[in-house]
């Protein structure tokens, strides 16, 4: 059987770079299928909802989503729940119960020096994986009080909520470097103490993972001072939000920086969401300038998480390593003695090294 993805091409720059995409998976050799459905305000566009039934029965049916990018300005008027990124992109994540988030930040060395940290430090190779259907974001009440002078926001987590992320991050560590940090804010919130106990009791039963604690204002402070101490990072929603934004920028690129969202296990298969970390860029948008790189590292990121190709995954990395080393770049990424490529040239490129 082929493994079967759900392309969601979407808005902007979305379809240019997943096209890319793939291209390159095609060129894998591997055996897939790929069936395209609507999402984000080209969806709204044909059918009146950014979120077709259709859409999300074809993600259910399938073994892996890949996801270009929604939204821009055409959009903006709309309603807040007719809105691509709210309307789209929340109700997906919530019906696929894609409750974890993996965000590796990885300097690819050809650019170094687009890392605002100062030589070998901009060298990082970490992930950080961040629950992501749990806590401040979805707690309730969420209210205003006393005339709407008083606001509040409630965190909540259980015990599940965080083994079942915790299992998920040490699954990840062991096929990596086998180095977990697990942060929180033990020192004030309760939330986080019960955090910090639950990874405690998992750490338990993975011996062959190192684990340590940290604080998430520690971590904030770690990650600029000597980001290559990290392998995993474990986090809850909103530290995760925040540190996988700081981690990923020590990358120097947004058009590099892939993230899949997973859900359980089924069938020995994790299903899972993939899409680059960037949006739309409707500034860019239908020209051939976007980098395809960060849509290509999310279906090399589906290989490996989903479909366990982690040697196929491994040769699309080093693939764009390559074309790198060779000195091609998209504008995001150009500089001076290097060659400019459009984003079908790039894609060509990347799936040219794969077939050799
Ligand atoms: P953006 O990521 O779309 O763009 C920010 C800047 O980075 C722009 O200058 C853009 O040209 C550049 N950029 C982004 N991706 C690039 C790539 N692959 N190659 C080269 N340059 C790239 O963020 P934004 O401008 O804040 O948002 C634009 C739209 O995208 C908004 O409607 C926003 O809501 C939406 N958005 C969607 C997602 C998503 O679908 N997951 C994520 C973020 C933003």
């Amino acid at each position: 059987m082929p493994h079967k993805i759900a392309v969601l091409a979407g808005d902007g720059i979305g379809p240019e770079v997943i096209a890319e995409a793939v291209k390159v998976l095609k060129a894998t050799g591997a055996d897939f299928s790929f069936e395209e459905a609507l999402i984000g305000g080209t969806a709204y566009d044909k059918t009146g909802h950014p979120l077709p039934q259709k859409t999300l029965d074809l993600c259910k049916e399938s073994d892996a989503v890949l996801l270009g990018a929604v939204g821009g300005p055409a959009w903006d008027h709309l309603e807040t729940k007719l809105r691509p990124e709210v309307g789209a992109l929340l109700p997906l994540r919530a019906e696929l119960q894609l409750f974890a988030n993996v965000r590796p930040a990885k300097t690819l060395p050809a650019l170094l020096l687009a890392s605002p940290l100062k030589g070998e430090r901009g060298l990082v190779d970490l992930v950080v994986v961040r629950e992501l259907t749990g806590g401040i974001y979805f707690g309730k009440p969420r209210e205003r009080r006393e005339n709407g002078t008083v606001a509040v926001d409630t965190c909540i987590y259980s015990k599940s909520e965080i083994e079942r992320i915790a299992q998920r991050a040490y699954e990840i560590a062991r096929h990596r470097r086998h180095n977990l940090v697990s942060v929180d804010k033990a020192n004030v919130l309760e939330t986080s103490r019960l955090w910090r106990e639950v990874v405690t009791d998992i750490a338990e039963q993975n011996h062959d993972v190192s684990t340590s604690h940290m604080l998430v204002d520690n971590c904030a402070m770690q990650l600029i001072r000597d980001p290559q101490q990290f392998d995993v990072i474990l986090t809850e929603n909103m530290f995760g939000d925040i540190l996988s934004d700081e981690a990923s920028m020590i990358t120097g690129s947004l058009g590099l920086l892939p993230s899949a969202s997973l859900s359980h296990h089924k069938d020995g298969k994790s299903f899972g969401l993939y899409e680059p970390v960037h949006g739309s860029a409707p500034d860019i948008a239908g020209q051939q300038r976007a980098n395809p790189i960060a849509a290509i590292l999310s279906a090399a990121m589906m290989l490996k998480y989903t479909f366990g190709e982690n040697d196929v995954a491994f040769r699309i990395d080093q693939a764009v390593d390559a074309v790198l080393e060779h000195g091609l770049r998209t504008a995001d990424i150009f500089e001076k003695g290097t060659r400019l490529a459009s984003t079908a040239e790039m894609g060509d490129a990347i799936a040219g090294k794969l077939a050799e």
